[in-house]
């Protein structure tokens, strides 16, 4: 894999003024780890993102069914928020079940989605990702794949049409690296954006650990002891406990490069050149008749 990477650097301004992308996850915190840095970053360069969950994040939470759903729900949007998205997304599949979900219904939601949104790029999970254990992950990629094609062609769902939304193909796509061995290509460097990953991280505490910082603060406190790292409020602690203890592979990926963190990605590039190869060889070779 080595020899084959791009480091994707911080651009000035905004290069991707007008373009769209959407970030397609099935869990509040899959976005916030494996690609928090790379969406703060599409946006401060310009992007509009929009953050859309597949699964209803039934399990993960600690309360009931019904209560993990809610709490999830209301901390997506907190997470959309602090990376800055315009909107959120929410299919609310059931989580940990979603390979017995219909891909065709899934499909053509994004689909949809994709169409009525413009979006010019995906950021979402490896389709074909091997060690992947979750299935909400891979049926996820893999209707992200098929949908971004798919978008393009206008005798899919044609009814789209009659309701105003064009067909459009999404040309590029960052796959997370979502599990150690997975395939990537791109490297992105994300320093300029970790306090908004943290910020994102710390949101997420039905699941992802972002209230971990505090509930150690608490534990301490009733030992009658506390540390330092972890300051004198709720909020300053979580931020440090992230920054601390769950943000090392993305300095160990950015080490590898000289830069202090970064994120991994499958990059893949299908936007048309400017020009076809037919139009360039009639260019070259078309006579007077
Ligand atoms: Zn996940």
């Amino acid at each position: 894999m080595a020899e084959n990477i791009t480091v994707e650097r911080d651009q000035q301004g905004q290069p991707n003024k007008g373009k769209v992308f959407a970030a397609v996850h099935a869990h509040l915190d899959d976005v916030p780890y494996y690609a928090g840095g790379l969406c703060a970053k599409l946006i401060r360069e310009g992007y509009t993102g929009y953050l859309i969950r597949t699964s209803n994040d039934e399990k993960r939470g600690g309360g009931t069914a019904a209560e993990n759903i809610l709490s999830n729900e209301q901390e997506h949007v907190k997470v959309a928020a602090a990376l800055g998205f315009a909107d959120t997304f929410d299919f609310y599949y059931q989580n940990h079940e979603m390979n017995n979900i219909s891909s065709l219904d899934l499909r053509a939601r994004l689909i949809l989605l994709f169409r009525m949104l413009k979006v010019d790029t995906v950021v979402t999970f490896n389709p074909w990702g091997q060690l992947e254990e979750n299935p909400d992950h891979w049926v996820t990629g893999r209707a992200v794949e098929e949908a971004c094609w798919m978008a393009g062609v206008e005798t899919d769902y044609p009814e789209h049409m009659e309701a105003g939304h064009a067909p459009k193909t999404v040309t590029e796509r960052y796959y997370f690296y979502a599990r150690p061995g997975q395939p990537y290509n791109r490297v992105v460097e994300i320093g300029a954006h970790v306090e908004k990953k943290i910020d994102s991280i710390v949101e997420c505490r039905a699941q992802g650990g972002g209230n971990e910082g505090s509930l150690l603060r608490a534990r301490l406190a009733k030992q009658g002891k506390r540390l330092p790292l972890l300051g004198n409020d709720d909020r300053t602690a979580d931020r440090a406990y992230v920054r601390q203890f769950l943000l090392d592979r993305y300095q160990e990926f950015g080490a590898e490069h000289g830069l202090s963190y970064a994120e991994r990605f499958f990059y893949i590039d299908h936007r048309p050149p400017a020009k076809s190869k037919v139009e360039e060889y009639v260019e070259r070779n078309a006579v007077s008749l």
